[in-house]
């Protein structure tokens, strides 16, 4: 660069100081600086854009989030699973610091750059199985999901998607209407994309059903209420996410998978929340040696720059006509350098071993806590995507208003949970991987508190 750097425009950034890595409470929460900030964001911003949490955010990194009036809590939710390396972390500052003082765009379908490409080649390489593969960038899920249905079209010459129970893919129309949930996804946003049907999910603590005979359920729903003959694609999270974290019976996916491909329908994983190293493996589909056809990415891919991704067979990727698919910002630079050095991250600092052992830590407290108390219905997930399923006592009747009042007293404790599920009755565990172990051991104390304090 030729221009001297002046203070408005000041040389490549050093990453900030890693906030101090401890649980910290100087006010109430939300503290006095964050209503203030709350009452402006009430006259400013529509209110169908709700808040879990009202503190508002000054940094964050490691396992903490600090906000403006200096509170530091800690971060169970990784922003939805999409600062899976650490909030700020050095390198993807770096990286995305360096792209973006040469150039921040110049749209890859005008003048391409060798970032995007890069990353298709990394997708390619990361994905399940070793066929050839090509990759398009989008810029979140929910138009990647898309995306992968137009392919699937293309592909087939079909018409017909299947999504199962307690799905979630997004909230654009096509995938609104592949979500399951109604409220707050669907309500009054009608009508919907057409072609679209739900089968039954595989939900082991709820169905008790093993995997193959979860499989021939579902199939049997599509074969009789869709046809295979119609079906382009069978979209499916390897584990729910928004849904309530469910794993499916051992099995379950490989049947699916292999019933798609005896009749030319595209099995399409849907790993936006589940990929790159968050539940213990690469991607959530390895756990079962499942090979999909079309994988989707997105949430964990690029530190929180907004990226995702298509990554699928090269003669299925290949059939929509040249110029069908693209986007303005898709695969733009900046989020691309952030991506490569998000990948590079996962590889040095081995994080898919560090998944694997926050996920036993996890496991293994909530399991003790839930042997001791009948309200917790079921710890499940890999890796370090790890919930509890709230119940009434020894039964599978949903207790939300518990779970709520969990969530809540965790977030007046200094610990940032998130909550999901159809019935809203479970609570999900989704930290960074740069979480300290002192941080989830206090964090774990914390809980077992609240759910003693709640009894
Ligand atoms: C979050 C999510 C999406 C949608 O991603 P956006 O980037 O919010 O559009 C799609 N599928 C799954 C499984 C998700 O968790």
């Amino acid at each position: 660069m030729n221009t001297p750097s002046t203070a408005a425009h000041p040389p490549v950034v050093e990453a900030g100081p890693r906030p101090t890595q401890e649980r910290r409470l100087v006010t109430a929460i939300p503290g006095p600086r964050s209503q203030e900030l709350q009452r402006r964001k009430e006259r400013a911003v529509s209110r169908s854009v709700g808040t879990v949490l009202p503190v508002y955010v000054e940094a964050a990194g490691g396992g903490v989030v600090v906000d403006v009036d200096g509170n530091s809590l800690i971060d169970l939710g990784s922003g939805i699973a999409v600062t899976t390396v650490g909030n700020a972390h050095p390198r993807v500052v770096q990286a995305l610091a360096a792209q973006a003082a040469a150039f921040t765009h110049t749209c890859f379908m005008v003048t391409p750059y060798d970032g995007y490409v890069e990353v298709a080649e990394a997708l390619n390489r990361l994905t399940p199985g070793a066929h050839e593969k090509r990759s398009v960038l989008f810029n979140s899920g929910a138009e990647a999901v898309e995306n992968a249905v137009k392919i699937a079209r293309a592909h087939t010459g079909r018409q017909a998607v299947v999504t199962f129970d307690h799905a979630y893919h997004g909230r654009t129309n096509l995938t609104m209407a592949m979500t399951a949930k109604n409220m707050p996804y669907k309500h009054g946003f009608g009508p919907f994309a057409a072609e679209v049907y739900r089968a039954p999910m595989s939900y082991p603590f709820r169905d008790g059903l093993p995997g193959p005979e979860a499989a021939r359920r579902a199939l049997d729903v599509i074969d009789k209420q869709v046809g295979a003959e119609n079906l382009a694609a069978m979209v499916i999270e390897p584990i729910q996410g928004e849904g309530g974290f469910i794993v499916p019976a051992s099995g379950f996916l490989a049947a699916l998978a292999q019933w798609c491909r005896q009749h030319g329908v595209v099995f399409v994983a849907d790993e936006v929340q589940t990929g790159f190293a968050r539940t213990g493996a690469m991607f959530a589909c390895d756990h079962e040696d499942v090979v999909p056809d079309l994988v989707v990415t997105a949430k964990g891919i690029a530190g929180g720059m907004p990226l995702a991704a298509v990554t699928g067979r090269a003669e299925i990727m290949d059939a929509p006509h040249v110029g069908g698919l693209g986007g303005t910002y898709g695969g733009n630079p900046v989020a691309c350098a952030a991506a490569l050095a998000v990948l590079a991250t996962i590889e040095e600092e081995q994080l898919v071993e560090r998944a694997r052992r926050i996920g036993a830590s996890l496991t293994e407290r909530l399991t003790a806590l839930q042997a001791a108390d009948p309200r917790l219905g079921e710890v499940r997930g890999r890796g370090a995507m790890i919930a509890l399923e709230v119940v009434e006592p020894g039964t599978l009747e949903p207790d939300a208003d518990l779970t709520r009042r969990v969530a809540a007293a965790a977030h007046a404790a200094g610990l940032i949970v998130l909550t999901c599920g159809t019935w809203g009755n479970v609570l999900r565990f989704l930290p960074p991987l740069a979480m300290p172990d002192h941080l989830l051991v206090e964090a774990l104390d914390v809980l077992e508190a609240i759910f003693e304090e709640t009894r």
